[in-house]
């Protein structure tokens, strides 16, 4: 990828399309090409076909997704399907179509099976049953990687893909119904500081394993990747850093300074037992992340702060 390319991010306005534009602005790509929802719909194909013919970005990167924590994807998993299949179609193929040289597509690690091997490698793809509580995604997420394969062995295309881990930082979703569990528990406990309650409800047996990663590093490993000459198809990014939803609650709950206490609601899922990604091979090429959970959620309980402050936060 070089300074002068013009790349497109589609999805810049969420969590990891904006730490994407971040990082290209710091490192000196200054020609990227965004459009708001509004004025592009990635659902409709023949408006995606019209603006990469348009705009003939050199790159593109998709980071553009309905997403949601386990409440949302479980109650709506039609829908996730429909719109995450939609948008990889229409951007991976009218990309191809064309002739956009380079194109990033991210997913999510819940591709993998729902007892794939723990740390899940790559290689895990399509062994076995997926999650059911978040099924949808996940094949539309499967969808678009292949797609990017297949248009990778058909045409030569420099497509590829990378399936980031539980994700948190500036401009997460804090809504508390369907929101991630790292950014619902901040909102949780920072609500319970302020108003002084006793409890603080969470979801689940806080026995499930997860890992985290800050959306900076996987911008870092964005720009990494796409810095590959002949970069793996698919490759998983996460901070190799395991902890149990009780931990993670325990954390966040002294970052915040909250001293209610916590009740589990075994009413509530808890989704696939343990989710750890292998990223042996990302490492073995040389990326790295930099931001540990601890540090992490000292600095997502002060972006949660300033949100809220400057009323950008979205609930
Ligand atoms: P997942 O990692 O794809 O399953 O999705 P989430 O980011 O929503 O994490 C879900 C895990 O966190 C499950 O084990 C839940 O039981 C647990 N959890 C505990 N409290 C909450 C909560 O308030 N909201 C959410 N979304 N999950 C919670």
């Amino acid at each position: 990828m070089l300074k002068t390319d013009r790349i497109y991010v589609a999805g810049h306005r969420g969590m990891v399309g904006s730490a994407i534009c971040r990082a290209l602005i710091r490192e000196g790509f200054s020609n990227v090409v965004t459009r708001t929802h509004r004025e592009l719909d990635l659902l409709d194909p023949k408006a995606v076909r019209e603006f990469y013919e348009t705009e003939k970005p050199d790159v593109a990167i998709i980071a553009a997704a309905r997403v949601g924590g386990i409440g949302a994807n479980s109650a709506a998993n039609a829908l996730f399907l429909y719109e995450n299949e939609m948008i990889a179609m229409n951007t991976v193929w009218a990309a191809a179509e064309a002739g956009v040289k380079r194109l990033l597509f991210l997913g999510s690690t819940c591709i993998y099976p729902r007892m794939a091997p723990q740390p899940i490698p790559e290689s895990a793809l399509l062994t076995s049953e997926l999650e059911k509580t978040n099924e949808g995604y996940a094949l539309a997420k499967i969808s678009g990687l292949k797609l990017c394969e297949f248009l990778r062995r058909d045409r030569g295309l420099c497509y590829h893909s990378l399936m980031p881990t539980n994700l948190y930082g500036p401009g997460d979703n804090y809504d508390t119904v369907n929101g991630h569990v790292l950014p619902t528990m901040i909102r949780k406990f920072e609500t319970a500081r302020m108003n002084g309650d006793a409890t603080v409800p969470l979801w689940g047996s806080g026995s499930p394993l997860r890992e985290f990663l800050h959306v900076d590093d996987l911008a870092s490993a964005c720009l990494f990747a796409l810095s590959l000459d002949n970069p793996p198809d698919l490759m998983n990014v996460g901070s190799g850093e395991e902890v149990s939803i009780r931990h993670l609650a325990e954390t966040i709950k002294s970052a915040t300074g909250c001293t209610a206490e916590i009740s589990w609601d075994s009413s509530k899922p808890d989704g696939t037992p343990r989710k750890l990604c292998d990223t042996s091979l990302i490492r073995s090429l040389g990326w790295r992340p930099e931001i540990s959970l601890e540090a992490g959620i000292v600095r997502i309980v002060a972006d949660y702060r300033r949100e809220l402050k400057e009323g950008t936060i979205r609930l």
